[in-house]
């Protein structure tokens, strides 16, 4: 029988009526015939709540203790939902990560898939029971609960579907699809109806917080599509899948952005090789993933370097940077927390020159200031002020004809 991977966001689980609007499209997609594994994430805005109380109770906030907190939000959706159905007379049956049998490594908060262990589930399956089981969670390989990372629960469905060889996985959200811009910021955005695993890689990695990066990763690496889509009108969304190359690649797909980053600047760096690499293996040894880089030409054998990192790692880094700079007679290191990125992804810019000027133009047109750049083959980021993100999105969704 065929097997499909429903995930549901937080938003689509948010209150009583929506657990039920949920068990009720779970229980006639099984009972149109096929088999349904169900992800939850955890109900509403209960994570950052969760996080909040942290915060007020605790200073240090353990790694390990938060992610055993934070795991409590999807259980209780899990086990809501599972009563739901029960209602509807489907068979269902609640599991944790673990019990799921999702293996991780130990880096809790932002711990990655190891392996899946999904005995439990598939004997539930072949039972007939529809496995709900609680996202963005997992045990480590040292027995301890972890999670994959905010929005990890799209991980544990994509994961979930690659293990078991589903022939979709759903992702159920709060709008109808991938836009070409966050349709929160641009209203006149449009929904796109199919996009590449790369253009969607970039536009994860860039800020688009519809589906997050490792889960994009998973299911290109084992060649999952992905259907995103609503849970609130349940029509069709947005196909992720391989790039269809018999089409004509689109300039620029969409424009994604970001203020959940933190600019590093270590200043009057010695330009000898090594140093870079000193710095930059402190901070990873913090367990900071490093985003933008950017050095300036030396001048009498000094440069500066700055570097983007997500400013919930802020602190960890500055040490790090800190460190390193005091033993390799830097002067200065500075943060910035004010800072924004703006992205154009689109898999035809490969072939069109031009497009980088353009958004350059569109951005000076703004009186935008662009203080970092970064490139891919298919993506092109600028730094800016915090606070013009909004304005550079929405101009260059115009400019661009989205
Ligand atoms: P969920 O809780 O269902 O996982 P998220 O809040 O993580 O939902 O992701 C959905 C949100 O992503 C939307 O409400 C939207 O504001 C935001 N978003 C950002 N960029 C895009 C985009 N390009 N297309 C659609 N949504 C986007
Ligand atoms: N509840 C977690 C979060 O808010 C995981 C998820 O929703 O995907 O980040
Ligand atoms: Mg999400």
């Amino acid at each position: 029988m065929s097997l499909v991977v429903q995930k549901f966001g937080g938003t689509s689980v948010g209150d009583a009526d929506r657990i039920r609007a949920v068990a009720d499209h779970v229980a006639r997609t099984k009972r149109g015939g096929r088999d349904v594994v169900v992800v939850v994430s955890a109900m509403g805005k209960t994570t950052d709540d969760l996080i909040r109380l942290s915060k007020d109770v605790s200073d240090t906030q353990p790694p390990r203790e938060m992610d055993m907190l934070l795991t409590s939000g999807e259980r209780i959706s899990m086990a809501l939902l599972c009563m739901a159905l029960s209602d509807l007379g489907v068979p269902a049956l609640s599991f944790t990560g673990s019990q799921a049998g999702i293996i991780t490594d130990t880096d809790h908060t932002k711990a990655k898939i190891l392996e899946i262990k999904p005995d439990r589930l598939v004997e539930a399956i072949a039972a007939g029971i529809v496995p709900v089981v609680a996202g963005f969670q997992g045990v480590s390989t040292s027995r301890d609960i972890t999670t994959l990372g905010r929005g990890g629960s799209d991980t544990t469905a994509v994961a979930l579907a690659a293990t078991l060889g589903a022939d979709v996985c759903e992702i159920y959200t709060d709008v109808s699809g991938v836009f070409t811009a966050d349709p929160r910021v641009v209203p006149s955005a449009h929904k796109i109806p199919q996009i590449s695993f790369e253009e969607m890689l970039e536009l994860a990695a860039s800020g688009g917080r519809v589906l997050a990066l490792r889960s994009v990763e998973f299911a290109r690496n084992f060649h999952v599509p992905l259907h995103v889509r609503s849970s609130f009108t349940w029509e069709p969304g947005t196909w992720v899948k391989e790039e269809d190359s018999t089409m004509e690649q689109p300039v620029v797909s969409a424009i994604s952005h970001d203020t959940s980053e933190a600019k590093v600047t270590v200043r009057h760096v010695p330009d000898q090789p090594g140093v870079a690499a000193r710095i930059f293996t402190a901070v990873a040894a913090a367990g900071v993933n490093v985003d933008m880089i950017v050095q300036n030409t030396s001048v009498e054998g000094y440069t500066d370097i700055s570097f983007t990192v997500p400013r919930t790692d802020l602190s960890h880094s500055l040490e790090a940077a800190s460190r390193i700079a005091d033993e390799v007679g830097a002067k200065q290191v500075l943060a910035d927390d004010k800072i924004g990125r703006v992205s154009l992804v689109g898999a035809g810019m490969k072939s069109h020159p031009g497009v980088t000027a353009k958004m350059f133009g569109t951005l000076a047109k703004e009186g935008i200031n662009i203080e970092m750049i970064s490139t891919s083959a298919i993506r092109i980021s600028c730094v800016v002020r915090q606070e013009m993100v909004e304005p550079a999105v929405v101009a260059l969704h115009t400019a661009f004809e989205l």
